[in-house]
């Protein structure tokens, strides 16, 4: 049992109140609160340590240096990676992308090879790989979903042939909550010696990672969704890979040396870290890691289940009411839409009770043209949620269905 009364505590924001109404904030798949520590290390840094790192000039800039490299170690055991040179800091799951498909993309794929997706991608996870497509002449295959929300895995395997250079996917869609079978999707891509990356913005606050079990080349994800900063994130990626990839930026603190003519670069992780970084968000991340493994992850993770059950169960005996997305398999995420209502007019009357969600096609318009609607509203759940909260924002849907009647 999670003690959600001291976790409420722990995120001032909750205590606000929206036009006079306490606050139920259920856009955590947009971006989570950061708990009071997080705030904190922020702060500290640029109260006390304010320095830039990696420069070795004074005290202060080893201490930031110490700090920041810190960060590194606890995400390597927070995801589970061999090599501590296999996190690399960037700005976001985006950034990560744009990294691995201008970098990698650029190495490996060439005039009439294949990449495969899912339809169920985040517009981070598409266009990155249209653009390599259009520039190398490739061709992107998207992987469809049945009538729940479920990638359909016979046809991902008709897909894989000798043309396949790589695959991207998501591990949790942030639109409908599915949890795409990774695991098996990697295992069936080695076969082929695909290397596979794997999107995480939606998964890595929520359920365990390990990249080593799951043998991903790539896996990235944003802070800003895992309780710490925006502006900063991760990529994991093998060894092996990060190796061989040119640099996706130059600048300094990527390099060895610099010739007019020449560069060298770096070694791991320093290759892919140009420029001075958002270092107080990359130390964010610390706590913020410690935070959820003080509440512990399977514990997180049960508890927004019961969260998401206790609400599907709740809003499914709202008349007119369909949800997106009903794979048995899902995290907090919950999308629906109303018969003859527009998902945004829902949202403005929610938002008027004091109930944050997110409406609209949520950066997966294919995906919205393969369910032929224009968008959802979706109310996602953190572990600082509470039932009360559901009843509250269960009955500002029936207000605002009956408002717009
Ligand atoms: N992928 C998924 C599945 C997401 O949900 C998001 C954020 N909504 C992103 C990628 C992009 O994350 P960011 O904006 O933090 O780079």
């Amino acid at each position: 049992m999670l003690n959600i009364k001291k976790i409420r505590r722990d995120f001032p924001i909750l205590k606000r109140k929206i036009y006079g109404h306490p606050l139920v904030y259920f856009d955590n798949a947009a971006t989570t609160q950061k708990p009071q520590k997080v705030i904190d290390t922020i702060n500290k840094f640029y109260i006390y340590s304010n320095s830039n790192i990696h420069r070795g000039a004074h005290y202060m800039s080893d201490e930031a240096t110490i700090s920041y490299e810190k960060v590194r170690a606890s995400v390597k055991s927070f995801i589970n990676s061999k090599h501590l040179e296999e996190i690399i800091f960037t700005k976001g799951t985006t950034d990560s992308i744009n990294l691995v498909a201008s970098s990698f993309g650029r190495l490996i794929i060439s005039e009439g090879d294949e990449i495969i997706i899912t339809i169920m991608e985040h517009h981070s996870n598409i266009v990155p790989w249209q653009m390599i497509c259009e520039e190398k002449k490739a061709k992107l295959l998207t992987i469809p979903i049945n009538d729940k929300g479920g990638m359909l895995f016979d046809e991902f395997e008709k897909l894989l042939s000798i043309k396949t250079k790589f695959i991207a996917i998501t591990h949790v869609s942030n639109t409908l909550g599915t949890i795409n079978p990774i695991k098996k999707i990697i295992n069936k891509a080695h076969l082929f010696n695909v290397p596979v990356l794997i999107d995480g913005a939606q998964a890595v606050a929520h359920t365990k990672i390990d990249v080593q079990d799951l043998d991903c080349d790539f896996y990235v994800f944003s802070a800003h969704k895992m309780y710490a900063s925006t502006g900063v994130g991760i990529l994991y990626g093998k060894e092996k890979w990060l190796n061989e990839m040119p640099p996706y930026q130059g600048g300094g603190s990527m390099i060895k040396s610099v010739n007019i003519n020449k560069s060298i670069y770096s070694e791991l992780p320093h290759k892919f870290e140009a420029g001075t970084p958002n270092i107080a968000g990359i130390m964010s991340i610390d706590p913020a890691i410690l935070y959820m493994e003080d509440v512990g992850l399977h514990e997180i993770e049960d508890y927004e289940h019961q969260l998401l059950e206790y609400a599907t169960q709740e809003i499914m005996k709202i008349k007119g009411v369909s949800i997106i997305g009903i794979m048995d398999d899902k995290t907090s995420i919950l999308s629906f839409i109303v018969d003859g209502k527009h998902p945004s007019d829902i949202g403005i009357i929610l938002d008027k009770l004091g109930v944050a969600v997110r409406t609209g096609h949520h950066c997966t318009e294919p995906l919205m043209r393969c369910l032929n609607i224009s968008g959802t509203v979706r109310a996602s759940f953190a572990f600082y949620n509470t039932f009360q909260e559901v009843d509250i924002f269960i009955n500002a849907v029936k207000l605002a269905i009956k408002m717009l009647n």
